[in-house]
């Protein structure tokens, strides 16, 4: 350690919110340059070779085959592709002298497809898996929680090319099964949930999330039936519809005062109707404006969602991807003066040829308390069907731990979960843009069906760190950590520091990296550090030498046991 590329730090940074961004900074592995881009110190670089390894190891398994592309990338391939405009303000685009147009890479997909139709012609050159460990871009809008949302990050990204529906499924479920194995040897729980392919198309998706307070991502599951998805990919079930000629009239009430859902149901519920309202029996329309990336024109759009629930940004951009949405603002209100703020209803909306989307909850036949387009007043029992018809549904109102599981499973769970891993059958979308065919067997060409599959690698070692840290650092399974083990000369007798030379030399010639502290620092502070840098064993060499025992801790579960001197190598092994 006297000779360690290596400053520990005792204050968390200023700017860090989750505990990996902390204790990686505190511990000196990683260091910010710019939001959301890092340096990798030495011992950083030890854990993200050995994550990397592992994940070489589990891919070469399937028989996926290595290569590399660069990061800095010409425009066509995603100007074919549609990319180039789809993926909006991510995308980190330049010019070169020439001023031509390049971008840097936030996913190859075209690129591998370009290579696999220059290198192949017939059936006989498939199925072919590529991958490669790359660096990515992509100017995250909220690089907020350090490593884990970089714009510069490291992803392991491979591509299946089949010329059946068949061998696309069996490409997907290898890389199914490679995955759970990267996960747990990297000690992640994660659990798999599907997932809305969003910008890139294709079918069936499925995200391996690491359950994590810090995660972004919030999934249910079904505990009877295992059902799980991210709240993306969760579908609303319909009820049934209602007739419509039962219902009572539509009426417009003075609501005076009742710009939000609260102070609505307390106002109705003292117009003696003979009915009690609850926020359930309301309509909540939320203006939000949509483009499609490069359009330039923002279009006016109106959700409707029952009145107890918020409407989730998060599964409104993707159920709206691969066009932008964004919230309107007073100076959106200001040009459309139909838009009474707070008293906003479906028949303004139409009768202004505004587009407006429902919550499948609003079937047929359903009565709602809504706006009545004019300030201070609201219509009680506009009947869906009858009084307004929505333009669709839309799968935009948040999912609540309770809701019924889609598969008809019973009440959902919620939890937070770290997206490590995306799996999907993107099926023909990139080589049909593209033009990758292969001669069939009849002579006919036949258009390839790919499938595509990412692994954070970086946001791996903070989703490590996340799982396993604990209050005095951080906490590496063994598969990852650094060195196997951290020796700390505790006192300043010399037969100490002599002993402990001897016990990392016998554990380096068992094939064990170790780290020892050699520094003239207080026993303190090399304890401190130690359980900061996070070894998952620690071996002092102190008083009880001179009893011929060294202390041995295990960094996870804190236990302590004695073990005589020329027993360590073999304790260890
Ligand atoms: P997210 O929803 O978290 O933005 P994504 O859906 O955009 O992720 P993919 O395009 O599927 O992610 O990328 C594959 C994998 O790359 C993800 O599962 C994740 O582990 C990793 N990844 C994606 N974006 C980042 C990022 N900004 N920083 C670090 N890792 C990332
Ligand atoms: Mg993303």
């Amino acid at each position: 350690m006297s000779g360690l590329f290596l400053r520990t730090l005792r204050e968390d940074p200023a700017d860090a919110e989750v505990v990996s961004h902390k204790l990686l900074v505190r511990a000196g592995y990683v260091r910010r340059v710019a939001p959301g881009i890092y340096s990798w110190l030495p011992l950083g670089m030890k854990v993200l070779r050995r994550v990397e390894a592992v994940i070489r190891e589990e891919m070469d398994a399937i028989g996926a085959q290595e290569v590399h592309f660069p990061a800095l990338l010409p425009r066509e391939p995603y100007e074919a592709t549609g990319r180039w405009t789809e993926y909006g303000d991510t995308l980190f685009r330049l010019k070169d002298r020439k001023k031509a147009d390049y971008l840097l890479g936030p996913t190859h997909e075209e690129l591998f497809t370009l290579m696999v139709k220059g290198e192949t012609s017939s059936y006989r050159d498939f199925p072919v898996t590529l991958y490669q460990v790359q660096t990515k871009y992509r100017d995250e809008e909220r690089p907020r929680a350090g490593i884990l949302r970089g714009r510069e990050f490291t992803m392991k990204d491979s591509y299946s090319f089949d010329l059946s529906d068949e061998g696309l499924k069996d490409s997907y479920d290898a890389h199914r099964v490679a995955y759970q194995r990267i996960f747990a040897r990297l000690g992640l729980e994660v659990q798999i949930v599907s997932a809305m392919s969003g910008a890139m198309g294709g079918s069936a998706s499925e995200e391996f999330l690491a359950p994590c307070d810090a995660g972004e991502d919030t999934y249910v599951r079904c505990p009877a039936t295992g059902f799980a998805a991210n709240v993306e990919a969760v579908t609303t079930p319909a009820p049934p519809e209602q007739p419509v000629d039962d219902k009572p009239e539509a009426v417009v009430h003075d609501t005076p005062d009742t710009p939000t859902i609260e102070t609505l149901v307390d106002h109705v519920n003292t117009l003696g109707l003979g009915r009690t309202f609850t926020a359930a029996d309301t309509l909540k329309n939320v203006m939000v404006k949509t483009r499609l990336p490069g359009a330039g024109e923002w279009t006016l759009l109106g959700v409707g969602v029952p009145g107890d629930r918020e409407v989730d940004m998060k599964r409104l951009e993707a159920a709206v991807a691969p066009a932008e949405v964004a919230l309107l603002e007073d100076a959106d209100f200001a040009a459309n003066p139909f838009l009474t703020k707070g008293y906003i209803g479906p028949v303004g909306l139409a009768k202004n040829g505004v587009r407006y989307l429902v919550d499948p909850r609003i079937v047929t036949g359903t009565a709602w308390v809504t706006g009545a387009d004019e300030e201070g007043r609201h219509v009680v029992d506009l009947v869906a069907g009858r009084d307004f018809t929505p333009d669709g549904t839309i799968e935009a109102a948040e999912v609540r731990e309770g809701d019924p599981s889609p598969d008809g499973g019973g009440p959902l769970v919620a939890a937070r979960g770290i997206e490590m891993g995306h799996i999907f059958q993107l099926g023909r979308k990139y080589a049909e843009a593209l033009g990758l065919t292969a001669l069939g067997a009849d002579g006919k060409p036949v258009t390839v069906t790919m499938g595509s599959y990412g692994v954070g690698v970086t946001r791996a070692v903070a989703a490590i760190t996340e799982q396993h840290a604990d209050e005095k650092g951080l906490v590496w399974p063994v598969e990852v950590a650094p060195y196997a083990a951290h020796i700390v000369i505790a006192g300043k007798d010399p037969a100490q520091a002599e002993a402990a030379t001897t016990i990392a030399d016998g554990l380096a010639a068992a094939g064990l990296e170790v780290l020892l502290d050699d520094r003239k620092a207080s026993p303190g502070v090399k304890f401190a550090d130690a359980e900061l840098l996070g070894m998952p064993t620690l071996v002092t060499v102190g008083r009880g030498l001179a009893h011929g025992v060294v202390e041995v801790t295990d960094r996870a579960s804190g236990e302590r046991r004695e073990v005589p001197l020329e027993d360590v190598v073999a304790a260890l092994s």
